[in-house]
């Protein structure tokens, strides 16, 4: 029992509202303190540990919302990582379709984030999957977007919703009137294939005016809220 789901508002920059929370793993290490998922899960991966890992992770995240207190008109969304290895496991969709039976979850409030790594070895099976999970009623959302093996011959197939612009692109935007092609690009790519876009890493109010300025007003980063547990997570929505 030391692992804790730790939540990151996602915010609206043009109203300053919370719209939904990204769930980050921590793991609470008795000697050796709170160790962060880049240090642990390639390990878990390797173990196969991934797999009740990973079921831990959707009952906890789904008993968790319960918590957050719903304002009916908005429902705030929570986007959840997703191992590759664990969504090949056959017993992903039911595992989620349970949790979300049994704390009353609306599928629509979950996004579910891969990398689009999960599309070089087999593009066909990475649609079959993905459609799979749009037959649950959750959304998909590629993180790290461009960072990866995307194939840009692939991605306009691909049932998903949304694309992350990758913190190590938001976190080249120094001055907010200066030219980054790469930020434009990705926001391009989103429009014309009609994706939503959500930017990771903000850290700086220059960085956030510039998205904003380009059109893209979905943010997470320390500029807004570090990743924090369940406790102070509800304490900002009721703030
Ligand atoms: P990710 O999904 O791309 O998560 C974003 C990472 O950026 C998180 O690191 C978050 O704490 C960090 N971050 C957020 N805002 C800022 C900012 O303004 N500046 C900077 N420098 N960093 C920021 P974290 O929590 O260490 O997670 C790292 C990666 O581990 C995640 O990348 C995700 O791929 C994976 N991961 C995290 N939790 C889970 C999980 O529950 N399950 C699975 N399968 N993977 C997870
Ligand atoms: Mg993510
Ligand atoms: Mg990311």
């Amino acid at each position: 029992n030391e692992l804790e789901m730790y939540y990151q508002p996602q915010i609206d920059a043009a109203s300053g509202r919370i719209i939904g929370a990204e769930a980050l793993m921590r793991w609470n290490h008795p000697v050796r303190g709170l160790i962060m998922p880049a240090e642990f899960l390639p390990f878990a991966e390797e173990s196969g540990l991934i797999v009740p890992i990973s079921e831990w992770m959707i009952d906890t995240l789904c008993r968790d919302m319960a918590q957050w207190g719903t304002d009916g008109a908005n429902p705030l969304t929570l986007s959840l990582n997703l191992s590759p290895h664990y969504l090949d496991h056959s017993k992903f969709f039911e595992t989620m379709r349970n949790a979300l039976e049994r704390y009353d979850i609306g599928p629509g409030r979950i996004a579910v984030e891969i990398t689009e790594n999960i599309c070089i070895r087999n593009p066909q099976y990475a649609i079959e999957q993905l459609r799979k999970l749009g037959q649950l009623g959750v959304s998909v959302a590629i993180d790290d977007f461009g960072t990866g093996y995307s194939s840009l011959a692939y991605l306009h197939r691909f049932p998903i919703q949304t694309i992350k612009i990758d913190q190590s692109f938001v976190q080249q935007i120094s001055d907010e009137d200066g030219h980054y092609p790469v930020v434009l690009a990705i926001i391009s790519i989103s429009r014309g294939l009609n994706l939503d876009l959500v930017a990771e890493g903000v850290e700086t109010e220059a960085q956030a005016r510039y998205l904003r300025a380009h059109g893209c007003s979905t943010m997470q980063g320390f500029l807004f809220h570090r990743p924090m547990p369940l406790g102070g997570f509800v304490n900002v929505l009721n703030s």
